[in-house]
């Protein structure tokens, strides 16, 4: 009993382990998908963009820049907790589009790096 509830404390700290992401890391990722929603593509300001946990926290992503897009408000809320490829087909958004843009990114942060 006390074996498991130690592996319970244990796997909850795990679980909320927080990678951590600085402001600096934050604006780095905004400028790489060159200040656009990930999703829609379309241009956001420094008021309405969000930060979108692309795997939702409760599905076991985390909260650090591997796992952190930029949002417009109209994408986040419509995303919430649904796994990217159920939000995409549900919106009707393009997948592909959405690929090229974190394929993008991603370049431009390695290329930042
Ligand atoms: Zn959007």
């Amino acid at each position: 009993m006390i074996i498991r509830l130690n592996n319970e404390k244990r796997r909850a700290r795990m679980l909320s382990v927080d990678d951590g992401l600085t402001p600096t890391q934050w604006i780095a990722i905004c400028n790489a998908f060159g200040c656009c929603c990930a999703y829609c593509g379309n241009a956001v300001t420094d008021q309405d963009t969000e930060m979108d946990h692309v795997v939702p926290i409760v599905r076991g992503g985390r909260h650090g820049p591997c796992n952190i897009a930029p949002a417009c408000e109209r994408c986040n809320a419509k995303k919430k907790d649904k796994p990217v490829n159920v939000f995409l087909k549900v919106h009707g958004l393009n997948p592909t589009a959405v690929a090229e843009r974190f394929a993008l990114a991603l370049q431009r942060l390695g290329e930042a790096a």
